[in-house]
């Protein structure tokens, strides 16, 4: 090692949207970085429907245009669907739920966006395109390169430890971005890694071709939308994503005890749990599985720390709960988007304690914890959701936070509001909706998101 000069300014371990990203902003402004991802890409990845918020990351990086050459599917909006067909009053409020609910992202003008749609994507495809975007700004890439662990005592740099193959090497760097995903690879080293108290989600999913669309669609305009099936079984439901105008992506999400308590094959548990839908079960009976079932397990948990001394995870190297918003892309975009400031200052001043990162750690806290609280809600009391998005009163506030909107306030008060409601059908069992709220604890919302 060089102790004057480091091999590189900024080392990136993971090459997915939060990596890629953060390598753009940074070569972008001339710091050199370095990207190992352990993958040779492209390669497959769950996480296919964006929310509005990345366009911003997009337009920032100049990246837009190439969104709109690969042509992925618009998306213009979300639609909800629940098998069951009854509306329900709430007294208090004249609130009422419905079987199904949809929203268009237009109905709400969000700054710095200007466009009326966001993407689905071919996870592979777009995960490799923007690799190679920042590539294209200076960002070096290492494919096929897993980062084993850093040695942060080398002082005055940090030491990325990789394996390439059998051979094993290591770069200085002065400071140390984690953007593995669910890996966590540098969470885990220091021990960070905390398991999420109430959710423990688990998911299986594949990719179909030539599932008629138009079947779960009850207006002509919301095909290419996409949709969540809720499920007669608790806390579960189901996405339907566009991936082509053929291929569509469908995935099961559940409580993990709710798989293990079946003890059946996991192909066997999705069909199960699709068949509670029978119009859906039968258009996917109809349609060609052509990518083999995936599950997705142990994925809810936050970390202690998202910064540290010439450290700072971004993307779900810092957090993931669950998917059910679409969000996993845009935070890890958002993250590299505030960190990447944070670390040019860095640059500028020399200084790479925790504190000069402290900007984005609280920015992404207190977004990750709205959403924490609003996915909360969700799951405590579906019927409330979908009453709110129905309900032109709070129609355009819940929008703000499906489009991901969620890193200026402290709470949106539309969040404050459904708060109070599940409360006070929690202490009321006489309450109409009582017997509708969910099995996760009940303080689970009260204490969401540390
Ligand atoms: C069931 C499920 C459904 C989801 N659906 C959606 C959705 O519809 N929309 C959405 O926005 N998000 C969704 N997500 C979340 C989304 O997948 C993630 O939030 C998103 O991929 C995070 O990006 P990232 O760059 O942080 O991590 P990743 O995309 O996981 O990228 C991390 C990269 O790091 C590499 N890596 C890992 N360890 C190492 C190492 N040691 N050395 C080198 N490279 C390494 C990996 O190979 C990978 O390429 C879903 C998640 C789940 C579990």
């Amino acid at each position: 090692m060089n102790f004057s000069v480091p091999d590189f300014d900024v080392g990136i371990i993971g090459g997915g949207p939060a990596g890629s990203s953060m390598a753009a902003y940074l070569a972008r402004a001339g710091v050199s970085c370095v990207v190992f991802e352990r993958e040779i890409m492209p390669r497959p990845h769950v996480g296919e429907s964006l929310v509005p918020s990345s366009t911003r990351v997009f337009k920032e990086l100049g990246f837009l245009e190439k969104m709109e050459e690969a042509k992925f599917p618009y998306k213009f909006g979300a639609v909800w669907t629940s098998s069951e067909g009854k509306s329900y009053k709430h007294d208090l409020e004249g609130l009422e739920a419905d079987c199904r609910a949809d929203i268009r992202f237009e109905e709400r003008a969000q700054p710095g966006v200007d466009q009326n749609h966001t993407y689905h994507v071919d996870r592979g495809i777009f995960d490799n395109m923007l690799l190679h975007h920042a590539n294209g700004f200076g960002a070096k890439v290492y494919e096929g390169v897993a980062v084993q662990g850093v040695d942060f005592q080398e002082s005055p740099f940090a030491s990325i430890k990789y394996t390439m193959g059998k051979k094993e090497s290591s770069t200085s760097v002065r400071m140390v971005v984690d953007a593995s995903g669910r890996r966590t690879t540098v969470g885990n080293q220091l021990k960070w890694r905390v398991k999420d108290p109430v959710f423990d989600q688990y998911a299986i999913h594949a990719w179909f071709e030539n599932y008629d669309r138009r079947a779960m669609a009850y207006k002509d305009n919301l095909t290419n939308y996409i949709y969540v099936h809720f499920l007669p079984i608790s806390n579960s439901w189901i996405w339907q994503i566009p991936i082509s105008e053929t291929v569509t992506s469908i995935g099961v999400v559940t409580q993990k005890k709710n798989f293990a308590a079946r003890k059946e094959s996991r192909e066997q548990f999705f069909w199960d749990c699709v068949s509670s839908r029978p119009d859906l079960y039968a258009g996917l009976k109809a349609s060609d599985q052509i990518r083999p079932f995936k599950e997705e397990g142990d994925y809810s948990y936050s970390m202690k720390q998202l910064a540290g001394d010439r450290l700072v995870l971004v993307g779900d190297a810092g957090r993931f709960v669950d998917p059910i918003f679409s969000t996993g892309v845009s935070i890890a975009l958002n993250c590299s988007r505030f960190a990447s400031a944070d670390i040019l200052r860095a640059m500028e001043t020399g200084n790479f304690n925790r504190e000069a990162f402290n900007t984005f750690e609280t920015t992404i806290r207190r977004g990750t914890k709205n959403w924490y609280n609003f996915i909360s809600v969700y799951y405590r009391l579906n019927v409330l959701f979908t009453a709110f998005i129905l309900d032109p009163r709070y129609r355009l506030d819940v929008l703000k936070l499906l489009q991901g909107d969620v890193y200026e306030e402290q709470e949106p008060e539309v969040l404050t509001r459904m708060r109070n409601i599940v409360s006070e059908v929690e202490r009321n069992p006489k309450h109409i909706w009582h017997n509708l709220l969910g099995d996760l604890t009940n303080n689970a919302f009260v204490a969401a998101g540390a």
